[in-house]
């Protein structure tokens, strides 16, 4: 069972459902062709997807172009089901960094035939997640700086006040449909500058007074 850590407070929560966050990003939307969408557009990961910090991302043998994708991570502390935007930061148990690892030669054939994208989004070590802050720690999630680089060299450099959809909207949408519980994990897309990695390479994501992760590719 993959588990989310609050080390600050000692709470462990078994991972629920991630559910994420496509085209939050107007810059990345259109870095990948995309129309901006005017609601959230919504997949999920199972949790066995999940590693941690030190770990390494395995690309599957039906990929050649295997993506990076930094992404704040929101960790639900309380069952919720369709709660307003209003009270919706009620539910957050913390933040941590996600890098969405993406199978994007999979994917934009899935796009292109319609169907779904689990397997170039879910498969096993395609979400590396860090441990967690309190949501007490992070007094504004929408005024965070995201990077990710690769072996060195920095790829992408975004903010979290560029978000299209903010975190209170977008657990208002994701609650109205699937009933958020504890250990619950939400992807909030990713900003520009997402490409390729391959094996041998090694990715550090940071999330400034949230988390860092260092992770191998093979
Ligand atoms: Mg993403």
């Amino acid at each position: 069972m993959k588990t989310a850590r609050i080390p600050a407070t000692s709470q462990e929560f078994p991972i629920g459902k991630i559910v994420c966050l496509a085209r939050n990003y107007a810059e990345h939307a259109r870095e990948l062709g995309n129309e901006t969408p005017a609601a959230p557009v919504l997949f999920m990961k199972p949790a066995s997807a999940v590693i941690g910090d030190g770990d390494t991302v395995r690309i599957p043998p039906y990929s050649q172009e295997c993506h990076y994708e930094v992404e704040l991570a929101v960790l639900i502390g309380r069952e919720c089901r369709a709660v307003s935007a209003e009270n919706a930061m009620e539910c957050v148990a913390g933040y941590g960094t996600a890098i969405d690892m993406t199978l994007r030669d999979v994917q934009n054939s899935l796009k292109a035939k319609g169907l779904p994208w689990e397997i170039a989004k879910g498969f096993d070590t395609a979400c590396p997640l860090s441990d967690f802050v309190p949501a007490s720690a992070v007094p504004d999630p929408h005024n965070l700086h995201l990077r990710l680089s690769v072996n060195g060299a920095l790829r992408q450099d975004g903010c979290s006040s560029d978000m299209i959809n903010r975190v209170p909207r977008i657990i208002a949408h994701i609650s109205a449909i699937f009933t958020l519980q504890p250990g619950d994990v939400i992807l909030t897309g990713t900003p520009a500058g997402v490409g390729q990695v391959v094996a041998g390479d090694v990715m550090e994501a940071d999330i400034e007074g949230v988390a860092r992760l260092h992770i191998h590719i093979q």
